[in-house]
């Protein structure tokens, strides 16, 4: 059994702000948009590749990153601690995807952005072909693996979080003679792995990010990024009143912490959710941050965040009740109030069901329209001038996912009794 490395202080000689990795970041965000509008699609074919390998470099950690952080959190916490700490996580997640989603309701309702809207003449794209899991037991089935090493290399992450639980467990259970060396294997693996994931952080992330916006930019044009109608500004500023209003809202009176601390904190992951659109590919940066900056023990990090990166997603929940009531306006369908409240308890399942990916929130989408009876082509051509425009709403959703997942964690880690949670900003 290991005990959480103590968070680093605050330094008082503070690195000038150009050394600090969240401006290079920032700035190769600016630098990346100058470069695509500059270049164009020659540059982005050109310099793509390296956006490409930051991601693999994130992707190559996750899988080992979640074992071992999983593994020795749950072997340190045994049974008993184990269950009181999947309450009060399971209750974060459905509580704030519920607020997020009922963001979403209010405000198409009110504004209607569907209403009258003609999307004939939009332009479409295809769909990405992910797996959609549609009934609680399929995914029951689908989260119990047959072959451990088939579900990692698939990276089928609720596969691995519900091998690994199981697994610390099994060590937590075990007389000291066995537990402790197991233990103590997977708390370090655990560290080297972080080691790892910081290391790639602070020499690839603003080169990475560089490219991915500047492909972005280059091949799209800055219209991705331009207000795209009404919908899309409904949809930002309920993921806006979300990010900066209810998840504040909930630091401040169930974790009794300052928000504009935890912002500065999770600045990093926050960038990297943004430039990469998928929380799964962010969870390294998640765990980093969250552990070092925020300073919540591994102990919470290790349950709340690989989870709360497949399951906890607050920006798709509003996204997908928002998106269906488009739908339904453009299409003229009124809803009633079942229809909507069924629509509400859908899309929570569907945020819960789509993976950390981008585009996600668009494929499980199909689950709520189904839920209400909207098929049928005119509904997938509507969708499919949505995918259009998706990427810029995905960017912003993601960020929300991945901040969500970190006021769980410090919450969470405040109502365990740690109180050195977000007390300073930490470079
Ligand atoms: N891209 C989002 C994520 O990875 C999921 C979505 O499409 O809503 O969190």
């Amino acid at each position: 059994m290991t005990a959480p490395e103590a968070p680093p202080a605050a330094s008082a000689a503070a690195p000038a702000w150009y050394r600090r990795l969240h401006w290079q970041v920032a700035l190769a965000m600016v630098l990346g948009t100058l470069a695509g509008l500059a270049g164009g699609e020659a540059l982005a074919a050109e310099l793509g590749w390296i956006g490409q390998l930051f991601i693999k470099l994130l992707k190559m950690v996750i899988v080992p990153l979640v074992l071992a952080s999983i593994i020795s959190g749950v072997a340190s916490v045994g049974g008993a601690g184990l269950g009181r700490l999947f309450g009060k996580t399971l209750g974060y997640y459905l509580v704030t995807s519920l607020l997020a989603v009922l963001t979403g309701l209010v405000l198409v309702n009110l504004i209607r952005p569907g209403a009258g809207a003609d999307l004939g003449a939009a332009e479409t794209r295809q769909l990405p072909d992910l797996t959609v899991v549609t009934s609680p037991v399929d995914l029951l089935l689908d989260i119990v693996p047959v072959n451990i090493v088939d579900a990692a290399s698939e990276a089928k992450m609720l596969s691995i979080i519900f091998f690994a639980i199981l697994a610390g467990l099994s060590i937590a259970g075990l007389p000291p003679r066995h537990r402790d060396p197991l233990a103590n294997l997977a708390a370090s693996a655990f560290q080297a792995m972080m080691r790892l994931t910081s290391g790639i952080i602070r020499w690839v992330a603003p080169i990475g990010v560089f490219s991915l916006i500047l492909t972005l930019v280059g091949t799209t044009g800055l219209g991705s990024f331009k207000a795209l109608g009404l919908y899309a500004l409904v949809l930002c500023l309920g993921l806006t009143f979300h990010l900066f209003v209810v998840l504040p809202l909930v630091l401040r009176f169930l974790g009794r912490i300052d928000p504009r601390i935890h912002f500065r904190n999770m600045v990093q992951p926050m960038c990297m959710a943004f430039s990469t659109s998928s929380s799964g590919a962010t969870l390294p940066v998640t765990i980093d941050a969250v552990e070092r900056k925020v300073g919540v023990s591994n102990r919470v990090t290790s349950f709340v965040l690989p989870m709360g990166a497949t399951v906890n997603m607050d920006g798709t929940a509003l996204y997908e009740c928002a998106g269906v009531l488009f739908i339904a306006q453009v299409m003229g369908v009124a809803m009633g109030l079942e229809q909507q409240a069924l629509i509400v308890v859908t899309a929570l399942l569907a945020s819960i069901g789509a993976a950390a990916v981008p585009s996600a929130g668009l494929v499980v989408i199909f689950i709520v329209l189904e839920a209400v009876n909207l098929t049928g082509p005119q509904v997938a051509l509507i969708v499919g001038a949505m995918l259009a425009i998706d990427r810029p709403l995905d960017m912003y959703r993601t960020v929300v996912n991945v901040f969500s997942d970190s006021c769980g964690a410090a919450v969470i880690a405040r109502s365990e009794g740690e109180t050195e949670v977000d007390t300073v900003v930490r470079a």
